[in-house]
């Protein structure tokens, strides 16, 4: 195995102040949360705006990488060579060993950037970064030096211990889950709401799900490909605890009782209603959903604003204002589109009128909702005790 240690470098948490600890805290814990179903052992420590990861024995290279570039608050990941502070001798010849392992072909220019943190340390910087770059174009006389574009930037730190990497891995940034409260997603089968769950997660926000079930006109695959979403979108998020609310019922009754072009727009204001109630009983703050304006009848602006208007807590809708092909650019990065594209419908789909309201009028989606009356509270309050709660990681 190549690296022992690797170093990881966060952005935006580096200006947290005082509360910085908090941000570091939660950044490892979220690394060991990534780390756990890997192969290897890694000691985990801080040091002074920095993070370092120690190997204890073999390790999976790829997979380590993959899951920390998974880790919302890392922004770069750079495996190195770590020694102790020894004499500059053996600095030396540590550096030509990291040359020599690390680049099979040494047709490269470079340039080294030492850095003595440690003030205590015998040699300068500018004396480091002349006398390393001689040993490397000594001892490997293909490579050349470049100050400007360097094809390789060695660096060279001389802190409690001396790290050497070269090779800088970009994470996703963000800020890491957990420092920033919870909020509930609610989760169709499609593209947009599992990149609007990872948006949110991304700004250090832990996530919760919903998902409305309407068997049997939505079938158990289709549940099935909710859950395969939330568990896709938890590899970023860590865990999710998804809430399957059974929506049949209030379907139909909607169905029953309301115009057929305002179906969508009533239907959507009961998931929402219903959203809210279990993310107050379960600690969340928002709501997350993956509209976008203009994308269909239901998200108009003017059908958005009658779907907001029966929350309370803020609404967080990451895409609004993204084209398909953005969300979809998104959802295959993050690895949930071949997933939201299997065939299997989610409720609305069946439930859809051929003409269906684009510009909703509140005071009439009102008067239409008056129809439910005899029945929707209890409808309502059956669904929410017969929630079932599915755990995804
Ligand atoms: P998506 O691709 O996320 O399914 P969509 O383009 O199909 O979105 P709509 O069906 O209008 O759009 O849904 C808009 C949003 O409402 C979704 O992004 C999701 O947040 C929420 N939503 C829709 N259907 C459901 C459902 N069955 N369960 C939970 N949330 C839903
Ligand atoms: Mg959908």
């Amino acid at each position: 195995m190549l690296y022992q240690s690797f170093l990881i470098k966060y952005a935006e948490i580096g200006t947290k102040g005082k509360n910085r600890f908090l941000f570091e805290d939660a950044l490892i814990k979220q690394i060991k949360h990534a780390l756990r179903p890997v192969e290897g052992k890694f000691i985990i420590s801080k040091e002074s705006g920095r993070i370092y990861m120690d190997a204890q024995g073999e390790y999976d290279y790829d997979e380590v990488i993959a899951a920390l570039k998974r880790v919302f608050g890392i922004a770069w990941i750079c495996p190195m060579f770590q020694i102790e502070k020894t004499d500059f001798e053996e600095i030396k010849k540590e550096v030509a060993s990291y040359v020599d392992q690390v680049y099979e072909d040494k047709n490269f220019t470079f340039k080294v950037d030492a850095k003595r943190v440690d003030k205590k340390y015998p040699v300068s910087s500018e004396q480091m970064n002349r006398d390393l770059g001689e040993v490397i174009l000594d001892t490997f006389p293909e490579t050349k030096v470049d100050v400007h574009h360097p094809d390789v930037l060695l660096k060279v730190e001389v802190r409690k211990l001396v790290n050497i990497y070269s090779v800088m891995i970009p994470g996703p940034g963000g800020m890491p889950v957990g420092t920033n409260g919870k909020a509930m997603l609610l989760l169709s089968g499609g593209i947009d709401s599992p990149v609007a769950g990872y948006m949110i997660a991304k700004r250090g926000v832990m996530i919760d799900a919903v998902y409305f079930h309407a068997p049997p006109y939505t079938s158990e695959r289709a549940k099935q490909k909710v859950v395969d979403l939330a568990k896709l979108v938890s590899r970023y998020s860590g865990p999710i605890n998804l809430h399957v609310v059974n929506f049949t019922d209030i379907q139909l009754y909607i169905y029953e009782q309301c115009p057929h072009e305002e179906l969508t727009i009533i239907m959507r204001r009961y998931m929402m209603k219903i959203a809210e109630s279990i993310a107050k009983e379960t600690g969340s703050l928002a709501l997350i959903t993956g509209e976008s304006i203009g994308q269909v009848a239901s998200q108009t602006v003017q059908s958005l604003a009658a779907t907001n208007e029966v929350c309370t807590m803020p609404v967080f809708r990451p895409v609004i204002g993204f084209d398909k092909q953005e969300i979809v650019d998104i959802s295959e990065k993050i690895g949930t589109y071949e997933t939201s594209i299997q065939p299997y419908e989610d409720c609305c789909t069946i439930f859809v009128a051929k003409h269906p309201v684009t510009k909703p009028n509140i005071k009439v989606i009102h008067k239409s909702e008056e129809n439910l009356a005899e029945k929707i509270d209890e409808l309502v309050k059956t669904a929410l005790e017969t929630v079932e709660v599915i755990k995804c990681w």
